[in-house]
């Protein structure tokens, strides 16, 4: 499998990244306008090359209440997925353990991680720790 991060990988968060500003970050204002984000054209355009023996599985820090929102913005831009994990209710983990804990279930479900993309160098040091190459993208926000 290939994972791929959304908010700045795929999507274009920035026009969101002021409500997680000031003393009091507005987290459900920033998730529920998820959809409104452009597409980040050079991502999509990786996930159309990349070969389809590959699941595709999108690893997203974003609450399981914007399921929805992300699985239409998804279909809007036509983009090839073939797993969506997002973070579920309750779940306040940090994001790279969320995400150190998801791979594992997948690696234990049989599926071999061979690369991944991230906007979030915290991320991207979790997944090389635990043995899976991969790609800083540079977002400015994270
Ligand atoms: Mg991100």
């Amino acid at each position: 499998m290939v994972i791929f991060d959304i908010d700045g990988v795929l999507a274009d968060a920035s026009a969101r990244q002021h409500f997680l500003k000031g003393v009091r970050p507005d987290w459900n204002a920033f998730f529920e306008r998820c959809h409104e984000d452009p597409l980040i054209e050079e991502a999509a355009r990786l996930l159309h090359v990349i070969d389809g023996r590959y699941p595709i599985v999108l690893l997203t820090g974003r609450p399981i209440s914007v399921m929805d929102l992300t699985i239409s913005w998804l279909g809007r831009y036509q983009l090839r997925w073939d797993l969506l994990i997002l973070r579920d209710y309750g779940d306040y983990a940090a994001a790279r353990d969320f995400k150190a804990r998801e791979t594992a279930r997948l690696r234990e479900a049989g599926l071999v991680p061979v690369l991944a993309f991230e906007d979030d160098a915290r991320n991207v040091e979790m997944f090389q720790a635990n043995g899976i190459p991969c790609v800083y993208v540079h977002s400015g926000y994270y």
